[in-house]
């Protein structure tokens, strides 16, 4: 397994420094005589050159801060018709919070998204009577999605389908999947868009469906930013739940816990949302960095004692109207009755839908003030197939991080019937599949806490899915070769390649992806 390393990426910045860049500077200015509604910008790029991940940081030559789609346009157009002698390449970036410099590039131009993602760019269509109305929200694809819900709540109405953290844009998860504990019944959030509007490598603006251009449309749902850059997704609604009870419960059994798991998603009645987090070093059971979560008895909770296990958590919750608390109450006990958690670990709070999705967001600002935000962040997403994942656990659990590990481990499963095989995200081949998200933070230089450890380990854990034949598929992939590309798309890669060429045929866009490099 071939990772960008830091040391990589210094020696691309050092090329850089020393010539790379004031190379390139002439081929950005080409840009400067465009007529735009915002601006270029070729000073103040060092913000372009540095992502969530903290682990890569490549200079731009220059930032675009659109004012309009029609400035997109007309940058791609530009550096399209500057043709292969030009090596400028274009990356959108959304809030910038790739892993590993995704939405960065050397050199090139960067748009800056979130320029076009004010509310004042937002549409809701609040829908009509009966399924042939559906509500949805015209969303810039550079809003923040905590932005799309502030704009749809006004309306009484929400997007369906979330990732667990807000202060991302549509854009950028739209490239991914965008995965929370609402998948397992809504499906991704690339499974509720019903239109983008899309600019491609060749600087042309295209809308497209399922009915209208639905090649691009599926290419671009899971995409990288390989075919265009999205401008606007229209996304579905549902009326908007006003609270939540925010359910947690602790398992010492895997077997249990993912069985209670599966059978909750499986179920016709069941809670609105389920995910679930392992527990190895004990500290924190409860109130870990990636949530707000007070249960409302907070001296049972911080006595519970593990015993030195490892620990499963599983999480729920149920959405009701505080009128019709009582009927959420008794359908709460019958599900929670089918569970077979720690009968002394049942740990809930009420919150209002808002601050429920919103959860991440305030320890964020936690670890801001603590200056533990802006650390490197060596993250590692897999998507393990439901009859490996016990092989997995416990070799990965009860070996690799037997008590060593620095952030939440995300583990939950969703059904595959619900993620649309025509869009580009790769997935198992199983029915039901789980996520395991091992969110690492690396804030020292050296020993259990930096960057190589938490590298070290997380090439332990995809070596041994490789060696195991886990059949596991990584998500947010941080791949640096094209042979490395072709291994995780499989049989898929022809018609992604196709894809490529077919809108973006000078692989300009999302360089940061290292699929196709810009042959100059
Ligand atoms: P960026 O990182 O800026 O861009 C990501 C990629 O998409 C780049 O290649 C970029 O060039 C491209 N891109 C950006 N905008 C556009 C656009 N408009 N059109 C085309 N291409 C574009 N993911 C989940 O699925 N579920 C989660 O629960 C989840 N939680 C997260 C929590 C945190 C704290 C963080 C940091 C990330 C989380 N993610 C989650 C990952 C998230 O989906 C990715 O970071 C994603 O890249 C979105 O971030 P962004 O909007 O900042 O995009």
């Amino acid at each position: 397994m071939v990772r960008v390393s830091v040391v990589c990426c210094l020696k691309l910045l050092l090329l850089l420094a020393l010539g790379g860049v004031t190379m390139h500077v002439p081929d950005a200015g080409v840009l400067a005589p465009l007529r735009l509604d915002g601006y270029l910008s070729f000073h103040d790029v060092a913000a372009a050159a540095r992502d969530f991940g903290n682990r890569c940081s490549l200079l731009p030559a220059a930032v675009l801060h659109p004012g309009s789609v029609a400035d997109v346009a007309a940058a791609v157009r530009r550096v399209f018709q500057l043709g292969e002698r030009s090596p400028l390449t274009v990356a959108a970036r959304g809030h910038g919070h790739s892993l590993l410099g995704q939405s960065q590039t050397a050199g090139g131009i960067v748009v800056r998204m979130e320029s076009l993602g004010g509310g004042a760019r937002m549409r809701v269509h609040a829908g009509g009577a009966g399924a042939d109305a559906p509500a949805y929200v015209d969303a810039p694809g550079g809003a923040l999605w905590i932005n799309v819900l502030h704009e749809t709540l006004k309306h009484g109405l929400a997007p369906k389908s979330w990732t667990d953290y807000l202060h991302l844009t549509v854009g950028g998860t739209l490239s991914n999947a965008g995965v929370s504990g609402q998948a397992f019944r809504q499906g991704p959030q690339v499974s509720n868009v019903n239109q983008l509007e899309i600019v491609t490598g060749r600087g042309d603006v295209v809308t497209c469906s399922p009915e209208e251009n639905s090649d691009l449309f599926y290419g671009a749902l899971g995409g990288l930013g390989q075919f265009g850059i999205i401008t606007r997704a229209r996304i579905a609604l549902e009326p908007a739940p006003k609270m939540v009870r925010w359910i947690r419960v602790l398992y010492s059994d895997f077997a249990s816990f993912t069985e209670d798991q599966e059978a909750l998603i499986s179920a016709e009645r069941t809670f609105d949302y389920i995910e679930g987090f392992v527990i190895i070093n004990r500290t924190g059971i409860l109130n870990n960095w990636r949530t707000s979560f007070k249960p409302q008895d907070p001296v049972q909770a911080s006595h519970f004692q593990s015993d030195g296990k490892v620990l499963y958590c599983l999480e729920m919750t149920k959405n009701f109207d505080p009128d019709e608390a009582d009927i959420m109450e008794q359908e709460v006990g019958v599900l929670l009755s089918r569970l077979r958690y720690i009968q002394s670990t049942l740990f809930h709070t009420d919150v209002t839908y808002l601050e429920f999705l919103d959860r991440v967001h305030s320890s964020e600002l936690k670890l801001r003030a603590q200056g533990l935000w802006e650390v490197p962040h060596p993250w590692l997403n897999l998507l393990i197939p439901r009859s490996t994942i016990h092989r997995f656990a416990t070799e990965v659990f009860g070996n690799i991080l037997k008590d060593s590990n620095n952030g939440p481990i995300l583990l939950y499963p969703v059904n595959r019937s619900k993620w649309d095989n025509r869009t580009s995200v790769v997935i198992p081949e199983e029915e039901i599949f789980y996520l395991v998200g091992f969110l690492s933070s690396a804030p020292s230089a050296s020993g259990h806490g930096s960057v190589e450890h938490a590298v070290s380990l997380n090439d332990k854990i995809v070596d041994f899915c490789d060696k195991a034949g886990v059949g596991m598929k990584q998500y947010l992939a941080p791949y640096t070769t094209q042979q490395q590309w072709k291994a995780h798309f499989g049989a898929r890669w022809e018609t992604f390649e196709r894809r490529k060429h077919m809108y973006d045929p000078l692989a300009i866009l999302a360089p940061g992806q290292r699929i196709f490099p810009k042959a100059s």
